[in-house]
């Protein structure tokens, strides 16, 4: 007799979807959407229809194994009592020989999104001042754009999307990355909106749009500069919000006037008359929205971009009305509410780091590039755990990251696979699937909170995050109390109830467990900034921003110069995401594997003709990282001088397509992420045909 759970998608994707889960003697039979789930409807993508695969996967490690020689495969299968023990020794052994922890780092981020796998943040935050490594690689750059425009960063909830009559679509594709969200931009069109898409594909979110404009890739930041002078010059812009609500705007309205549109129209590739044409439309129909992809702010210049593109909004006083604002991904807005990520708050890393911005805690901060200047720390890194990425298969120059990550005596990677970057662990912990223990999950989309029932028992030793900390750190009291304050009593539903107690009101609820029967959401606004009120340093929309003023970053939102592509490498890659994978995740399913035909490299047909390449045909795909081969498809959705293909993407010799990005920064994210981000966008390659 087949019983039925309550569980959610905890992939990195803004819907957090709740599911059913059938389960038979003790096996998952079926999973499917959860029709009372008020945003999505019960309707989930492949990639939750496939979550079953994952569990069952064959490649799940089952027991802690451990490796004789990094990247060796000489692995041995060990007990936790063992692993927790070496490991906790290791720890010591630092603590003693150091004198600090200073050589213990950690990376990990949302590979679950469970709020109890942030008791690895606990964990490390518990050991004091640790090495940290600040930023994120998704979406520093535009946090900091968003918190310097406006001093916080919000967002209005999703379905407030389907108020506006105008919808920007700038730089994203959510008909294959945030499906339920098209069903609010075809409401708002079937009640007359207008939708607009830019970028520099024509994706499938395009065909669906009323039109669609081609830009150049990092030309957004010109083209949102050339679209403000053209509003300025017709007088399409909300004086009344100008005058008493921002600051700066004088300084803003001056740089506006040195801005050439015929430079805008030749950087976007975007004719003259079609920059009056989407201007006047932002101009003259209100509400207008902008979703914001955060493709856009993967580049050199992708937080100014940002910046620029939210002070569209600004101009036409699209600000703190329903229909209105800007979307775009925010966790923030819930840890700024002081009511989010609890668990991690009294032991949280980030909390930590924020004090220690300000000279308090000792951390020592090491940004993105942590592994591109190892040899110059001192006290050297000797110790790195790894929990929710896959920094190999997905951080640039993946062979400097291997190199140093064999340079640190002691990798520990928590896993479900023998990922790219558990292969150069020397320990690797098997971490259950999301359907094996209880948690509960917080959109960081539409901020519905769901629980995930625990469904099934554990696959074969396999621990929680939590269950993992909470092990090894039993084991260093043992060994020397003291090291670690992660407290030792109380199991998960004590945690989670003990989080609870300031969450239920938030969320309208009396027991986190009450989520298995009532959908809730977190209480904020639909509607952000509706009070006008910024916690900016001047206390209003910033043009010119103090903080950036204060953190030596140009403080008007002024596009940064781009790099272009060279004759020895012509092609701009671009790595999205495709409608199956997401990251590196769930690119290990054949099934999901053979319905998009990956991996291939899309590319125009007018380039196949000038590299001799035929549809199918094996292509080298080369600069001056590396190499991949990739079999070739062509497509009329991207122009010629760009190549295409998918993140987590890897090639018949198992080469990473990150192995061609090599590391640059984006122009922010330093300030309130503590790194910049990682400008993706920024690749060039040449194509050979193989054979
Ligand atoms: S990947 Fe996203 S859309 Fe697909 S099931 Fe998971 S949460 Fe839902």
């Amino acid at each position: 007799m087949a019983q039925t759970y309550c569980n959610v998608c905890t992939a990195d994707c803004p819907a957090s979807c709740r599911l059913l889960t059938d389960v038979a003697d003790s096996r998952i039979i079926g999973i499917k959407g959860d029709p009372r789930d008020p945003y999505t409807r019960g309707k989930i993508c492949a990639k939750g229809y496939a979550l079953k695969e994952l569990v069952y996967s064959p490649d799940r490690v089952l027991y802690p194994l451990k490796q004789q020689g990094k990247g060796s495969g000489n692995w041995q299968r060990i007990s936790w009592e063992q692993a927790f023990l070496e490991i906790g020794n290791k720890l010591v052994g630092i603590a003693q020989e150091y004198g600090s922890l200073l050589p213990v780092s950690m990376n990990k981020f949302l590979g679950t999104t469970g709020l109890l796998s942030q008791s690895v943040e606990g964990f490390f935050s518990s050991l004091g001042p640790i090495t940290a490594l600040m930023g994120n690689p998704c979406v520093s750059a535009g946090t900091d754009a968003f918190i310097l425009n406006y001093g916080a960063l919000k967002k209005p909830l999703p379905e407030d999307m389907k108020n506006s009559r105008l919808i920007l679509i700038w730089g994203a594709n959510p008909a294959w990355t945030a499906i339920h969200q098209m069903r609010y931009i075809f409401e708002a069109q079937d009640q007359g909106a207008i939708v607009v898409v830019i970028d520099p594909i024509f994706t499938s979110t395009a065909a669906r749009s009323d039109i669609y404009y081609r830009i150049r890739p990092g030309a957004d930041g010109d083209l949102a500069l050339g679209l403000a002078k053209i509003l300025v010059e017709e007088n399409l812009i909300d004086h009344e919000f100008l005058d008493n609500f921002t600051f700066g705007w004088p300084e803003y309205r001056d740089y506006l006037e040195t801005v050439d549109l015929n430079q805008v129209s030749s950087s976007t590739g975007i004719p003259l008359a079609e920059l009056y044409e989407l201007a006047r439309l932002y101009g003259t129909i209100k509400p207008a929205t902008i979703r914001l992809g955060p493709g856009i702010q993967r580049g050199p210049s992708g937080g100014q971009n940002a910046r620029i593109i939210d002070c569209l909004a600004a101009l036409t006083g699209n600000i703190g009305i329903s229909g209105g604002n800007v979307h775009y991904t925010s966790y923030e807005q819930l840890l700024h509410a002081g009511k989010y990520g609890q668990l991690r708050l009294p032991y949280g890393i980030r909390q930590g780091l924020s004090e220690n911005n300000e000279g308090n805690t000792g951390h020592r901060i090491l940004g993105t590039d942590w592994y591109t200047h190892l040899d110059t720390l001192d006290p050297p890194l000797k110790f790195l755990w790894v929990a929710g990425r896959n920094p190999v298969a997905q951080d640039p120059d993946p062979a400097q990251l291997i190199q140093a990550l064999k340079t640190i005596d002691t990798v520990v990677v928590a896993e479900q696979t023998l990922s790219a970057t558990a292969q150069m662990a020397d320990y690797v912990l098997p971490v259950s699937s999301p359907f094996e223990f209880e948690d509960v999950v917080i959109s960081f989309w539409h901020y519905g909170a769901a629980i995930n029932q625990q469904a099934i028992p554990p696959l074969g030793e396999s621990k929680s995050d939590f269950a993992i900390m909470h092990g090894l750190a039993s084991v260093l009291h043992q060994l020397k109390p003291g090291l670690s304050s992660f407290p030792l009593h109380g199991d998960p539903r004590t945690w989670l109830t003990q989080e609870f107690t300031s969450l239920n009101d938030f969320l309208g609820i009396t027991d986190y467990r009450e989520l298995a029967h009532n959908p809730a959401r977190v209480n904020l606004p639909a509607v952000p900034w509706q009070d006008r009120q910024f916690p900016t340093a001047s206390g209003l929309y910033e043009f010119y921003s103090f903080t950036a003023a204060f953190h030596q970053t140009p403080p008007l939102p002024i596009p940064v110069d781009q790099p272009v592509s060279s004759r020895s490498y012509p092609f701009r890659l671009m790595v999205s995401r495709s409608p199956i994978t997401l990251n590196s995740q769930f690119y290990t399913i054949d099934l999901l594997r053979r319905l998009e035909n990956l991996p291939l490299l899309l590319i125009h047909p007018d380039t196949g003709k000038q590299k001799n390449l035929a549809e199918g045909d094996l292509a080298k795909v080369y600069n001056e990282m590396g190499e991949l081969e990739l079999p070739v498809s062509f497509s009329l959705s991207l122009p010629p001088d760009i190549v295409l293909t998918y993140m987590g993407t890897e090639d018949i010799h198992n080469t990473l397509i990150n192995t061609l990005l090599s590391f640059e920064s984006t122009d922010l994210g330093q300030i309130f992420s503590g790194s910049p981000g990682i400008a993706y966008n920024n690749c060039f390659v040449n194509l050979v045909k193989m054979g």
